[in-house]
């Protein structure tokens, strides 16, 4: 480890959306460079990093089945989102000069790598960054169960959410000048509240076994570099 942080090995869980930027559908390059200068900023730290990377901005399985889709095929196609995302964010990582790999959890031949757990805490152990795609590589999940499932089997010390504002509220805070922010929650207060975190699967995985969540904004420069140094960012789950 090269730097004081808080964590050796974290997830971070990035939404397909956020990769959007303002635009409305797609990867917008400008923000893949922000986020791969974030993410270069903690690899820096010697901290090993796995990510788990969304679809939403290309394709989301529950809208089109929705639209009278079958399903299992729309999620399947949600997965195969994710692994676009997951190619674009290592190659932008890879040009920072940052060691990245692609693992999915749905066999996509020359593509990527098939999800390993062995071979993936190998790259973790090495420094490289793992980029982690199509989710769980099962229908009727979504990317952050499988951030809270890949966070578990490689015993990260924390799963990072990354939303578009820093911690959970009571009310949207986008809407609501008077919203307040959460310092801590319990995983129940979550599910009770039904607050915006993370879906009830996710959180009742970290729940069930003990994984803290820290939802934190990763649109405010340098958040995700403070909270890893032990900051106080966002809201922790526990
Ligand atoms: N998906 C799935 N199983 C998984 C993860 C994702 O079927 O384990 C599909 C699902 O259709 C979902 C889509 O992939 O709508 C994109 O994932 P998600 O909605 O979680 O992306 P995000 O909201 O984070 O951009």
């Amino acid at each position: 480890m090269t730097d004081q942080t808080a964590y050796k090995r974290v997830l971070l869980k990035l939404s397909g959306e956020a990769l959007m930027g303002d635009d409305a559908f797609g990867i917008n390059h400008d923000v893949l460079k922000r986020f791969t200068t974030e993410l270069k900023s903690v690899s820096d730290t010697g901290v090993q990093m796995a990510i788990v990377i969304g679809g939403g901005n290309l394709f989301r399985g529950v809208a089109s089945a929705t639209n009278g889709m079958d399903r299992p095929t729309a999620d399947y196609m949600g997965m195969l989102a994710t692994v676009m995302n997951a190619l674009a964010l290592a190659d932008a990582l890879k040009q920072q000069d940052m060691a990245a790999v692609v693992m999915s959890g749905l066999p996509v031949g020359p593509v990527a790598e098939t999800y390993d757990r062995n071979k993936a805490l190998n790259y973790l152990n090495d420094g490289v960054a793992v980029i982690f795609g199509a989710g769980t590589g099962n229908p009727f999940f979504t990317t952050d169960t499988a951030a809270s499932l890949r966070g578990l089997e490689i015993d990260a010390d924390v799963v990072f959410k990354a939303t578009k504002v820093n911690g959970v509220y009571d009310k949207d805070p986008m809407k609501h000048s008077d919203a307040k922010r959460y310092d801590t929650l319990s995983y129940d207060e979550v599910l009770e509240k039904r607050l915006a975190v993370m879906d009830a699967t996710a959180i009742a995985l970290c729940r069930d076994n003990n994984m803290v969540l820290r939802v934190l904004s990763i649109n405010e420069q340098g958040s995700l570099l403070r909270a890893i140094r032990g900051g106080d960012e966002g809201t922790i789950v526990k």
